[in-house]
C-alpha cells in the first residue's frame, strides 16, 4: 500500500505508520518532561487530529482532561483561507489552566493564530501547541508551534486523521499528493 487513490487524486506514502508511532512516543516523552508536576488540559482540534490525540494521550504520564473544538476554514478545497469558523466551541472554563493544543497540521498558521487569540481572551495560564505536521515554508503567522512531529514540504497530505474531501482519514500512514 505505497500508493492510494482517493476520489480523483493519487497519493503516495510520505510518513509510514511506524515512523508516526515512533515520533509520537518521542513527543510524549518531551511533553511528560516539560509538564512534569502540572496538569494541562488537552485541547484537540477536530476533525483532523482525532487519531493523533488518541495515540498521544495514551503516552502521557498525567491523566489529562481532554476537550475538543472544531474549527473550519471557509472553502473546503485544498487551501485554507484563514477565515475561521467555530463549528464546535469550548464550553468549559479554562481560566488559570495550562492548555496543550493538539493539531494534525499547521500550514499557514492562521487557524492557530486565531485560536491563540481566542483562548487568550479566556484568561488561560499558558497555551502551547503540539502539531504532528508543520509546513514550514507555508507558515505566515507569528508564533510557531512549540512541539513539532515532522516538518514537511508544502504539498497536500492525507491519512492518519487528515482528509481529502472527507476521505482518507482512516489510513494508517500519511500520504502526499502525487503531481
Ligand atoms: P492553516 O490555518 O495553518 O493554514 O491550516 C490549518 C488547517 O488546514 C489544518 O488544521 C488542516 O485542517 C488544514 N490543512 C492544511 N494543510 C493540509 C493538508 O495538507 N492536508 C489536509 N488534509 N488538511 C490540511
Ligand atoms: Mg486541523
Amino acid at each position: 500500500m505505497n500508493d492510494v487513490r482517493i476520489i480523483d487524486k493519487n497519493f503516495s506514502v510520505s510518513i509510514s505508520e511506524s515512523q508516526i508511532q515512533a515520533r509520537i512516543s518521542e513527543l510524549a516523552a518531551t511533553l511528560n518532561h516539560e509538564y512534569a508536576g502540572r496538569d494541562p488540559l488537552v485541547l484537540s482540534i477536530l476533525n483532523g487530529s482525532f487519531l493523533f490525540t488518541a495515540d498521544l494521550v495514551r503516552h502521557l504520564d498525567w491523566d489529562p482532561e481532554v476537550q475538543f473544538m472544531r474549527l473550519s476554514s471557509y472553502g473546503g478545497g485544498m487551501e485554507s483561507s484563514g477565515e475561521v469558523r467555530v463549528l464546535l466551541d469550548l464550553n468549559v472554563p479554562i481560566k488559570g489552566r495550562d492548555i496543550l493544543i493538539v493539531e494534525d497540521i499547521v500550514d499557514t498558521g492562521r487557524t492557530m493564530e486565531w485560536l491563540r487569540k481566542y483562548l487568550a481572551s479566556k484568561d488561560f495560564a499558558s497555551a502551547r501547541l503540539v502539531t504532528l505536521l508543520f509546513k514550514e515554508e507555508a507558515f505566515l503567522a507569528k508564533t510557531p508551534p512549540e512541539y513539532i512531529g515532522f516538518s514537511i514540504p508544502n504539498s497536500f497530505v492525507v491519512g492518519y486523521g487528515m482528509d481529502y474531501q472527507e476521505h482518507g482519514r482512516s489510513l494508517r500512514a500519511i500520504y502526499q499528493l502525487k503531481d
